[in-house]
């Protein structure tokens, strides 16, 4: 056995094979894998090896079709079968929303370039004949779906690493992974120690035991799994060709034909975790028992839409565990705080994810970053604030909604509330309905009466409507008031602190006292970070970005810290109150002995409000007359007191977010994670803007931004006003312009101040012009959109 290697994967399942086989492909041939048993020994052996493209994140749907069609590339390179069956699948609809989900998603393929197909129930009857088609309203045909054979494929990926220079040790258990000074870190094994710049864990079920040896939490865990395989049917080997898959989401069932008979499985609601205290190091190729009981509601209403399962025998039966993170999608990249430890664990759907992360893990570990965005997969997107006391319900209730329809603007109870502010209780009192957001609770909106305290679920626009527009009014013509909480928040101290904000954000950074806004830029030039950056003083800053990408912006900064410079992620140490509107200055008269009629637009200053010191900022997401006013949390009550009590007689409104991603678009202010993400760059998105290009300090990923700068973008964002009438754009949905799809919706929403349904998207620039007219496709209908360029004031 080796005894180094620049890089060692730990576990031999399909995906640390997919990892392996990457990083040799992209040019690492120092690689090695440890298997503790045999190839194949976790939850890889008893899958049923079903794969698809569906997934309503489009960068992991785009992943799922890299993963499809890798299959045929590795029978190429190796000779081996990976046993493939392009048999195609149908998904069913059988009420309203689920196919408007449905709809939402064939929309969204549309400009991804996948050939799925809204079919009737008469089609999917031809299509799916062993599916009884009463109460169907429709179904999502995939003609990439199909299965395969889970062992002949991991072996292939391991026999194409191995002749990318690759080596795999089988009986190698690893017992203990131990970083030393220099970061490097050595892997200790039953029969032997490697020493190694990387580790990967890819221990599937074991992901948990392996990286607690590196003293790190993934929120994960296994759930018990059950799929039965039929009895030879006459109507499924009498045909011709084989029977594509079905989805059925209201049995949360899918089936497939394996052989001469069926294979069904089910993701039931009597759920069962498994293995809650720890994964058995002596679980390896055995299954668990059958348990029919937790599947008879899940059977019995298989038998009404399979009507030939009923008369077929079970030839067998396979019960097994397999993980989950607590929202289904993978955990990937480098996990923050450990410098070269690296994840590829919580892969549910190894079949149809496996490739995409083992592209995107070798291309983060060889290229520094990958080419797409990854927030929905990052292992950052969960902070350390995750536990396994948090991670077991929403696992439950991630596996219970599998099949589930999911909403744009549901939230999801299990594990809440979790995190919350000093002011729960009293938005709680005044009828807040609640969202969460990396952890914490945050008001959506804010009921009133008799209004229900539950956002109904909804494609289109929801019971929140009328709440929205009275908070949205409340700002625009008055005053309103929200909390400051749910900004990531850093301070960066020291004496290179301003060489180095210089050097990590495109950005200028702003003389004391003053504020500005920024972008963070790739090495590639892609989109990272949208941060404000205030100076408090020569050695002292403040950043504010998004709340959910604390871990994500940490592990960058982190990644880049120099000497003489500290940052703090100070985010729950620091809250308060924005306020917005019209007469917010007036307010914050009525509570400070300070002047804030002295405020510039983007001034910033320590200020006593009430009785509290803060620090205040005059500026505002809502793109009115604002202040953000910042405290500590032990003061926030007393803050929150103070600005009430005075803004009562003005009709202070309190707003949610709701309200809040309202106003925005009204200013066409583009949102993290829609508008800016690291699948686009400052040119495409109009933050180049706030690139500052002749400073003296070059700063990361400038030259990719000055030759965007000079080739131009291939895209540009426009804002559209769109003709519709009960549902807006939510993201994705494809823009057609003269009957063709030529770009797609980063966003969008309804303006309650402008009684307009607002669209923004990301079309080629060739297009562009003041009077661009377009179709967007929302739920399978089109609307006409027209562009605007002077954002409603
Ligand atoms: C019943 C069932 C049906 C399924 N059907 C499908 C399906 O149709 N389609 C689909 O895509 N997915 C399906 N899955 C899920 C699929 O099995 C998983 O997504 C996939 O197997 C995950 O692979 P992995 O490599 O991450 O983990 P694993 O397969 O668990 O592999 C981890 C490996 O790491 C090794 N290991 C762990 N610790 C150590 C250590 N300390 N030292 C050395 N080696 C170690 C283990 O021995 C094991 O071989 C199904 C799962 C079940 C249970």
């Amino acid at each position: 056995m080796k005894t180094n290697s620049r890089v060692v994967v730990i576990g031999g399942g399909v995906v640390g094979c997919s990892v392996l086989y990457h990083l040799t492909k992209l040019g690492w041939s120092d690689v090695m894998l440890l298997e503790r048993s045999e190839l194949t020994s976790g939850s890889t052996w008893h899958a049923a090896g079903g794969f698809h493209t569906l997934n309503g994140d489009t960068n992991m749907a785009a992943l799922q079709g890299y993963t499809i069609r890798l299959y045929k590339e590795l029978e190429e390179i190796t000779g081996m079968s990976c046993g493939l069956h392009h048999v195609g699948g149908v998904t069913l609809a059988d009420n309203q929303e689920r196919f408007d989900m449905l709809l939402a998603e064939r929309a969204k393929h549309r400009y991804m370039g996948l050939e799925t197909e809204i079919v009737s129930p008469e089609e999917i009857a031809k299509i799916a004949p062993v599916t009884n088609i009463e109460g169907i309203l429709g179904g999502l045909y995939d003609p990439l779906d199909g299965h395969l054979d889970p062992s002949g494929t991991t072996y292939a990926y391991a026999k194409a690493a191995r002749m990318g220079g690759a080596t795999i040790d089988i009986n190698t258990k690893v017992i203990e992974t131990n970083q030393r000074s220099d970061g490097t870190w050595d892997v200790v094994t039953e029969r032997g120690t490697i020493h190694t710049e990387h580790v990967v864990n890819a221990g599937g079920l074991w992901a948990r035991e392996v990286a607690a040896m590196a003293g790190v939490y993934l929120p994960l865990h296994p759930m018990e799994h059950q799929y039965i395989v039929t009895d030879d049917i006459p109507e499924i080997y009498g045909r011709d060709s084989e029977h594509p898959h079905v989805m059925d989401p209201a049995g949360e069932s899918y089936l497939r034909q394996e052989g001469r008979g069926l294979c069904i499985g089910f993701y039931e609601q009597r759920c069962r975790p498994w293995a809650v205290n720890g994964t058995p190091w002596d679980f390896g190729h055995e299954l668990l028992p059958d348990d029919f009981d937790k599947i008879t509601e899940s059977i019995e209403f298989a038998y009404k839409r399979f009507p030939v399962l009923e008369k077929a025998g079970v030839k067998n039966v396979i019960h097994g565990p397999f993980t989950f993170a607590p929202d289904g999608n993978p955990l990937v990249g480098p996990v923050p705080g450990k410098r070269n430890y690296w994840s590829a664990c919580g892969v549910m759907a190894g079949f149809s994810q496996g490739g995409g992360v083992g592209l995107m893990l070798a291309q983060w570990m060889i290229e520094g970053e990958t080419e797409r965005d990854t927030m929905a997969m990052d292992v950052a997107r969960f902070g350390d604030w995750i536990n396994p006391g948090y991670t077991l319900p929403k696992v439950i209730e991630n596996y219970q909604k599998r099949f589930s329809v999911s909403y744009p603007n549901e939230e999801l109870p299990a594990a809440r509330p979790l995190r919350t502010t000093p002011m729960y209780d009293i938005f709680d009192n005044m009828g807040a309905v609640w969202g969460a957001q990396y952890g914490l609770e945050v008001v959506n909106y804010f009921a009133e009466g008799e209004e229900p305290r539950f956002e109904t679920p909804s494609f289109r626009r929801s019971n929140a409507f009328e709440a929205t527009r009275r908070e949205v009014m409340g700002v625009r013509e008055n005053v309103g008031i929200n909390e400051t909480h749910n900004f990531g928040k850093y301070r960066v101290t020291g004496e290179g602190a301003r060489d180095w904000l210089n050097h990590i954000m495109a950005g200028r950074i702003p003389e004391k006292g003053r504020l500005s806004l920024t972008p963070m830029l790739s090495p590639k030039g892609r989109l990272i970070g949208d941060f404000t950056v205030s100076c408090l003083g020569e050695h002292e800053f403040q950043l504010t970005a998004s709340y959910g990408s604390q871990a994500f912006h940490m592990r960058r900064f982190d990644k880049n810290i120099a000497d003489g410079v500290r940052v703090e992620n100070i985010s729950d140490r620091c809250t308060g109150f924005q306020i917005a509107g019209p007469n917010a200055t007036a307010l914050l008269q009525k509570v400070t002995r300070d002047d804030p009629e002295t405020m510039r637009f983007l001034d910033v200053r320590p200020m006593v409000v009430g009785m509290v010191e803060c620090l205040v900022q005059r500026v505002s997401y809502t793109g009115d007359l604002g202040y953000e006013i910042y405290c500590d949390p032990t003061d926030q009550r007393a803050l929150w007191h103070q600005l009430w009590a005075a803004g009562q007689p003005m009709g202070l409104r309190p707003f949610g977010m709701r309200a809040m991603m309202s106003l925005r678009l009204d200013k066409f202010f583009g949102s993290w994670m829609r508008e800016f993400s690291p699948d686009y760059t400052a040119a495409e998105t109009g933050l180049d803007r706030f690139i500052s290009w002749g400073k003296e300090i070059e700063f990361i990923g400038k030259a990719a931004a000055v030759r965007e700068r000079q080739n131009g973008s291939d895209r540009k964002l426009v804002v559209l006003e769109v003709d519709t009438d009960d549902a807006d754009v939510v993201a994705y949905e494809p823009v057609w312009i003269n009957g063709q799809v030529k770009g797609f919706c980063t966003s969008g929403g309804y303006s309650h101040y402008a009684q307009k349904s607002i669209a923004m998207a990301l079309v080629p620039g060739e297009c562009i012009t003041d009077t661009l007219e377009a179709e967007i496709e929302i739920l399978g209908k089109m609307y006409s959109a027209k562009r605007i360029t002077t954002p409603f004031l």
